[in-house]
């Protein structure tokens, strides 16, 4: 199948690298000239683990192109997918919609023959019928069809995720354009539920889906605070809460809260659409305010181990990406939590982080500095906050930590380490949701 993808991005190309490997004729456009320059010369412009395998042995087989030019990507192609950004609009917080529009309307004029276009973007209830009266507009005789592609990948498994999804999901009008992505998804029929259904229930899924986590996240970090000071383990009441089928295991990690580029995104413009519609959606407003003072809540943790004297007291952090496997900072708790504690005390803070220091470094500029790894991070300080579950973190050498810091404190926000080692090594170690 010829398949143009409209965003390259995190999510437009580790699909296009898998829709490539599935051995689909795939050509990703992105306006910006520089992204697709580095990609064309070879090199990735995000980090993705097994990406870089895949996007190599596609680009040298040629069934992977990149391109600038909407015209080089739409015309002649079957199907093609719209994956450009949604961001929440600073005031309102809805998605604002203004790339999704620039797209379609941009490749309306190079239609040629039936096409189906999909948003994979996460787009409100309705933008099937937007996006679908805008091409219209601008091609009156164009022969297609607007489907809603929701996309479930997680960041830091985005390869993982294209080749073992849950489900895939086709919200569409067409019983034509239905077709042609079960025929795309084929490959997967045998390990993932493919659900056709109406496109607005599609472009519901998505973010009842989000929400849903975003929400389950929450409840298990109030969880934890209430173990931490009624005496009870979180992790022994996950597990007994997870054993319930009704409920599951997954997503019952205590951590500083959720963040990136999504659910934050995601439960506001949920929550505006709520508004929007006349429905309370008050379990989800709810959620989005707890967890955005959750961030603050877990600065104070940070700060309340500094030492009181006269000193400049120094904090390293590890860990600035929103979650392990990435180097996506965007919303990330880490990033919000380092901006609570600028804001609180004056301190200097030590960063470090394995993959997402360039990106973190657009944000925090020189408010803060960064180490080349976390012992550097850690020499002279007073506390060092674990931020992010980088798996090397897992695996620091205690010993040299503790001798490298000024004094050895450890305030673990994403319960890497294990509590006995450390506290047998003589750290004031605190963790979530245990004593
Ligand atoms: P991103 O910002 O990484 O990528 C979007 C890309 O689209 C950018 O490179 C931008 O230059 C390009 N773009 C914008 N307008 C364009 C146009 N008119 N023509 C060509 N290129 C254009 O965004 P992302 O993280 O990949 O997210 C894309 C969408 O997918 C969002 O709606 C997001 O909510 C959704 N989503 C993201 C994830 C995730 O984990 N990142 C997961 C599921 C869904």
């Amino acid at each position: 199948m010829k398949i143009g993808i409209i965003g390259t991005g995190y999510v437009g190309l580790p699909t296009g690298v898998g829709l490539a490997e599935l051995g689909n004729e795939v050509v990703c456009i992105d306006r910006e000239i520089s992204k697709i320059e580095a990609l064309r010369n070879g090199k990735l412009t995000i980090y993705e683990d097994g990406l870089e395998e895949l996007f190599r042995k596609n680009v040298a087989n040629g069934r992977i192109k990149f391109t600038t030019s909407m015209q080089e990507g739409v015309a002649g192609a079957d199907l093609v997918i719209i994956a450009v950004g949604t961001p929440p609009h600073p005031v309102t917080k809805e998605a604002d919609m203004k790339y999704i529009h620039a797209a379609a309307t941009e490749l309306a004029e190079y239609l040629t023959g039936y096409t189906v276009i999909a948003n994979k973007s996460t787009v409100p209830v309705g933008t099937g019928d937007d996006v679908e009266s805008l091409i219209r507009k601008k091609n009156p005789n164009a022969e297609f069809d607007v489907v809603s592609l929701p996309e479930f990948l997680r960041e830091g498994f985005a390869i993982h995720d294209f080749f073992n999804p849950d489900r895939i999901v086709i919200g569409a009008n067409s019983e034509r354009a239905c077709k042609l992505l079960r025929e795309l998804y084929k490959p997967f029929e045998h390990k993932a539920k493919i659900l056709c259904v109406g496109r607005r229930s599609s472009e519901t899924i998505k973010y009842a889906s989000n929400a849903f986590l975003a929400m389950k996240i929450h409840y298990i970090n109030e969880m934890a605070d209430f173990c931490e000071k009624a005496g009870a383990d979180i992790y022994e009441v996950a597990n007994g809460m997870g054993l319930d089928s009704r409920i599951g295991a997954k997503f019952l990690n205590p951590g500083p809260g959720y963040g990136g580029s999504c659910f934050p995104k995601d439960t506001n413009a949920m929550a505006y659409m709520g508004r929007q519609n006349g429905v309370n959606l008050s379990l989800i407003e709810t959620a989005i305010k707890g967890n955005e003072m959750r961030q603050k809540q877990m600065a104070e943790r940070i700060l309340s181990k500094l030492p009181d004297d006269e000193c400049l007291p120094k904090i390293a952090v590890l860990g600035l990406a929103f979650k392990g496997g990435t180097d996506d900072c965007r919303v990330s708790p880490a990033m919000a939590i380092v901006e609570n504690l600028l804001n609180n005390r004056e301190a200097q803070i030590v960063a470090f982080d394995p993959k997402a220091m360039n990106n973190a470094k657009k944000v925090l500029g020189d408010k803060i500095t960064y180490a080349e790894d976390a012992y550097a991070a850690a020499k002279d300080a007073d506390v060092l906050a674990i931020l992010t579950e980088w798996e090397d973190f897992k695996h620091l050498n205690l010993k040299e930590l503790k001798m490298l810091m000024r004094k050895p404190v450890i305030v673990d926000l994403r319960n890497l380490l294990n509590p006995q080692a450390v506290r047998a090594e003589g750290f004031d170690y605190s963790r979530i949701g245990q004593a």
